[in-house]
This record gives structure tokens, C-alpha cells and sequence, in this order.
């Protein structure tokens, strides 16, 4: 199978949801190429033992590379954990990764059911 590339983002209050979400999902997720934002990228890393690579932290423009690679085809799935109850600084860089991610219907899962199905449907078909 072609190794599809999934980019990880999760807002602070959701980093341990996150966390959980990537250990649960350790042996799936070792069939695909990770990459995310600095700080939840590197929870992951340490949590799973999984290579993740590091973009920027989200406020200081991990986001905005995360953006750009979908435009240029290099990520195929978006798992954004953000956080619905509270402002964040960098909201105009959430707001564009998640049309960027729409204008190139990439599968973004924002809540931990949706990335269970995501994951799911990856992991029976094998794709
Ligand atoms: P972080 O960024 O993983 O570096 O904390 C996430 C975000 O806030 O977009």
C-alpha cells in the first residue's frame, strides 16, 4: 500500500484526548506517514514511539505549513482536534486550514469519533 500521509493538530485542552486517541490507534497509525503541529507532534512521538514529524507549533505557523502541504498533495488526511470552547490567537490560521482542507476535500476529522472512522475505513481498505 502507497503510505498516505496524516497530519496531527489538537488545541490544548484536546491534546490529551489526542494522546489517547494516537495511543489506542498506535498500530494503525505505524502504516501511515505522520507529521503535525510542534507541541502535539512531539506528545505523540514521546506517547506512541512513532515517528511524527514536527512542524511549527500551531500559534507561530504550523498550521500555515500543514495548509501549504495539502495544497501541494503532500497530506491526504487532517486529524484537528480543536477546541470548541475557547479562542485561540492564531484563529485565522485555524479557520484557513480547515477551508484549505475543504477547497482539496481532504477527510478532516475534528472530533474522535470522526478520526475513528477515518482511521477505520483507512485500516479495511487498506489504502
Ligand atoms: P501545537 O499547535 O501542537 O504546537 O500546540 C496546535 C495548535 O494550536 O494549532
Amino acid at each position: 500500500m502507497e503510505r498516505k500521509t496524516i497530519a496531527l493538530i489538537a488545541h490544548d485542552h484536546q491534546k490529551k484526548s489526542m494522546v489517547e486517541w494516537a495511543k489506542f490507534n498506535k498500530e494503525t497509525l505505524s502504516k501511515f506517514n505522520l507529521c503535525g503541529t510542534g507541541h502535539t507532534a512531539g506528545l505523540v512521538k514521546e506517547a506512541t514511539g512513532l515517528d511524527v514529524k514536527q512542524y511549527l507549533s500551531g500559534p507561530l505557523g504550523g498550521d500555515q505549513q500543514i495548509g501549504a502541504h495539502i495544497a501541494e498533495g503532500l497530506i491526504d488526511i487532517v486529524i484537528f482536534f480543536w477546541d470548541p470552547l475557547e479562542n485561540q490567537p492564531h484563529d485565522p490560521d485555524v479557520k484557513a486550514l480547515l477551508r484549505i482542507a475543504t477547497v482539496y476535500n481532504i477527510p478532516i476529522a475534528t472530533t474522535r469519533a470522526t478520526a475513528d472512522c477515518i482511521i477505520e475505513y483507512y485500516w479495511r481498505n487498506n489504502k
